[in-house]
């Protein structure tokens, strides 16, 4: 093989090296807001399990402030029931006693199964609070792994850069414009080996002439039908 098609192979390694590393990099906001999103998701969860609690106390208060009317009321009635003479008022405020107790017992049920309720929502919030303090740590565990990641490409990606600059060096100034340029149309694969008469580039069968030129490693051939550089494994 020729030096300056080994040096070029080596040079596409760390190319290719730099730019998984730089797609890396690229993803990683990405990671990392999907992991926010995460926390998100859990405290819009408990915020929603609290105000169901606080709706639900609200409603207890609310049923326990009529049932107290209806005692007041009562106690009332049944003043002025003891203090009449008149048999027919007796007998008329007696119905409205019986009236508003059966309110009361009403408010009474209505008032235990709010507080039923309360113990549910209670326990729900609860269980939205650990399911939070799960997710906490969870996505703080993603956080710091994603930084290290970061940093651990960055560290990366300037040392594959520092050799890439020596690298480049080696490799003959006038077959630079033509590598840069296939690295770039061909998707980071500039240089190709010839196999079974083929361009493991692009697949087509290369004419003879080609696989000729390639062989006796003189010059750099590059395959007629996608133009990558050509070399023959040794
Ligand atoms: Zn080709």
């Amino acid at each position: 093989m020729q030096n300056e098609v080994r040096a070029l192979l080596i040079l596409q390694d760390r190319d290719r090296r730099l730019l998984a590393l730089a797609k890396d990099l690229e993803k990683l906001p990405q990671d990392e807001a999907r992991a926010k999103a995460k926390l998100a998701g859990d405290e819009a969860a408990l915020a929603k399990a609290h105000q169901a609690l606080l709706d639900c106390e609200l409603r207890v208060k609310k049923i326990e402030l009529d049932a107290e009317t209806r005692r007041t009321t009562i106690k009332r009635l049944k003043l002025q029931q003891f203090e009449t003479r008149k048999n027919d008022e007796f007998q008329a405020l007696g119905h409205e006693i019986v009236r508003y107790e059966k309110d009361l017992d009403d408010f009474e049920t209505k008032e235990l199964e709010a507080m039923d309720e309360v113990d549910t929502f209670r326990n729900a919030q609860k269980a939205a609070e650990a399911a939070l303090s799960q997710t906490r740590k969870l996505v703080e565990e993603d956080l710091a792994s994603i930084a290290e990641r970061h940093a651990r490409t960055q560290t990366d990606r300037s040392e594959v850069t520092a050799e890439r600059e020596k690298l480049v060096l080696l490799v003959p100034e006038e077959i630079i414009p033509l590598y840069n340029r296939l690295m770039k149309t061909k998707a980071g694969l500039a240089i190709a080996p010839l196999r079974d008469g083929k361009c493991e580039g692009c697949h087509m069968k290369l004419i003879a002439s080609t696989v000729m030129k390639a062989q006796t490693g003189k010059e750099i051939t590059q395959c007629e039908d996608c133009g990558r550089i050509l070399y023959v494994e040794e």
